[in-house]
């Protein structure tokens, strides 16, 4: 089997030209006689490639100099303890839950502060996000926390919450460069990188520089500290550079695609495909309110559970592998992220189609 269709939620697929330049770079990275892995994060080589991803980054999100870029090492969760301990200066935060991820972040929260949940979309099985035009912001909340495009369920803020002159702050693990995200409507959107952007092990925070604080929590690790991260250039320990690497290799190949607004347009008729297939399926639908799906993950079910193990299992043979949904919702689920070629799509909705003919 050659390459394969991987719609998985994460760690997912990278751009093919990325990879072929990785492997160019594999043994020799540009005439320094090593790879990028076996390299001192303090050398010049790999200076210019952190410098150089910031550089392209802030030029894709046109990022205003009030902001800063941490690359720091770790993940979704760990960030999901690193904002309350950087931000909470009167131990209070407001939590909007709209999934898995969310109710993760507020348990980790609470932890360190109190936590007011202001909104939910529990209720339905968080197939919606809820009105947040007028939510009863806590007077003392040091910010308001939101998932901005929830991985597992399909939902996406179409209108960020109004947080009533509050400070927000977002989870964009899973839309991260999908398109351009307003940077000056939040004080600190953050994103691990193996859904959109990178390889596992990494999160990048982009954050107001005013909201980083010296008085954090006093037990707030070091390696998760903004500040120290931040006067350190995010070199105060090794980072992981080989993921930093390849997430610059992505950037460069954004802007070689056209930007941020070019993806979007990409990914909305990507998704297109996908939802008109399953708006006019007798067979497969879509578990989302329309007015809240993602462009980037597209949970869909049969409502037959062996029918789904069986769609699942035959996809993969032909080259369309994990569709299957997340083990809360069931069903299945396409992560269509930035690197799934349009091709990717229309394979998976041919192979529905020829399913549904052979099943029905
Ligand atoms: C995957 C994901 C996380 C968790 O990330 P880890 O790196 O696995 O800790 C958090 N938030 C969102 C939106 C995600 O998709």
């Amino acid at each position: 089997m050659g390459r394969v269709y991987n719609f998985s939620a994460g760690p997912a697929m990278l751009p093919e030209e990325v990879l072929q330049q990785a492997a160019e770079d594999m043994m020799d990275y540009r005439g320094s006689g090593q790879s990028v892995m076996e390299m001192s994060h303090r050398s010049a080589e790999f200076k210019t490639i952190i410098e150089t991803a910031e550089q392209d980054l802030r030029d894709l999100l046109d990022i205003p100099d009030n902001y800063k870029v941490l690359f720091m090492q770790g993940g979704g969760n760990q960030q999901f303890a690193a904002v309350p301990l950087n931000l909470m200066k009167n131990g209070v935060a407001d939590y909007i839950l709209t999934g898995q991820w969310s109710k993760k972040a507020a348990k980790e929260a609470e932890k360190y502060g109190k936590v007011n949940i202001i909104a939910s979309s529990a209720d339905k099985t968080f197939s919606y996000i809820p009105d947040c035009s007028d939510l009863p912001v806590s007077e003392d909340a040091d910010y308001v926390y939101i998932c901005e495009n929830n991985t597992i369920y399909g939902t996406k803020y179409k209108t960020l919450p109004n947080t009533k002159g509050k400070e927000l702050v977002s989870d964009v693990s899973s839309c991260f460069l999908s398109e351009k995200h307003d940077v000056t409507k939040y004080g600190v959107l953050w994103g691990g990188v193996q859904k959109n952007v990178g390889p596992a092990g990494c999160a990048i925070v982009i954050i107001r520089e005013d909201l980083i604080r010296e008085d954090v929590m006093p037990f707030t690790p070091i390696i998760m500290n903004y500040k120290i991260t931040a006067d350190n250039n995010s070199l105060y320990n090794t980072p992981p550079c080989y993921t930093i690497y390849i997430c610059g290799l992505v950037f460069q190949w954004l802007k070689k695609m056209g930007g941020l607004d070019e993806m979007k347009r990409r990914n909305e008729e990507k998704a297109a495909i996908l939802y008109d297939f399953l708006d006019n399926s007798k067979m497969f639908h879509g578990t989302v309110e329309p007015e809240c799906r993602s462009l980037m993950n597209v949970p869909f079910v049969t409502g037959d559970k062996d029918l789904d193990a069986k769609f699942v299992k035959e996809a993969a043979a032909n080259g369309l592998i994990n569709l299957k949904g997340h083990r809360t919702v069931g069903g299945m689920r396409a992560s269509i992220y930035n690197a799934m070629p349009k091709a990717g799509v229309e394979a998976l909705v041919a192979f529905m189609k020829k399913f549904e003919e052979e099943n029905s």
